[in-house]
């Protein structure tokens, strides 16, 4: 049998894809041995699942980066309303000018940040433990809740707000480098 490429040798190997016969030269091309157009095909395919694998990395960490900016937009604009409703229930303080409580802005302003995160902390965690809210709970319990997510949105609000601001930040260069290896590897 003689080399697909070249009529004039004699065939010592086949192609380990399509079985085509090379000769010396040929089969010595590549390890495994592998005819020039097979070669490629499986480079080619390799490379598009190169590209699709970063296109997907990149799109997840879009989907992230949109889930934590609405969260923390979200966080703000209940956090700017608990404050203009705080400064407001505040305008005829007798004891205090509205100046002298503006320091308490922040705790305010951050009071939904700790809320909601506790919220999502005991949520997961009774769905760990598969505990099921019936409406026949109790009513101590349920203040219970209500006043433990109250401290934590107050305790916890600021550092809450800064994680979540961080973690936006965090996910917009996450994003960048995802895009980056995209680029990367389209080449
Ligand atoms: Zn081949
Ligand atoms: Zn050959």
């Amino acid at each position: 049998m003689k080399c697909f490429n070249h009529e004039d040798r004699e065939a010592v190997a086949t192609c380990q894809h399509c079985g085509k016969a090379l000769c010396k030269a040929c089969a010595s091309k590549y390890t495994p041995c592998l005819c020039d157009e097979c070669f490629q095909a499986i480079q080619q395919e390799a490379h598009a699942q190169r590209v699709a694998a970063a296109e997907g990395h990149r799109q997840s960490r879009l989907e992230r980066l949109s889930f934590s900016s609405g969260d923390l937009i979200l966080n703000c604009v209940l956090g700017a309303i608990l404050t203009i409703l705080a400064a407001v229930a505040n305008a005829d303080n007798e004891y205090y000018s509205l100046l002298e409580l503006a320091p308490l802005a922040p705790l305010f302003f951050c009071f939904p940040a700790g809320w909601r995160l506790v919220s999502r902390w005991v949520r997961a965690g009774e769905e760990q433990m598969g505990i099921v809210h019936t409406y026949d709970e109790s009513v101590g319990s349920l203040i219970g809740g209500l006043l433990f997510k109250l401290a934590a949105g107050w305790f916890l609000g600021i550092p809450a707000f800064l994680f979540q601001v961080y973690k936006v930040l965090r996910a917009r260069k996450e994003v960048k480098t995802a895009e980056a290896e995209l680029m990367r590897v389209k080449q």
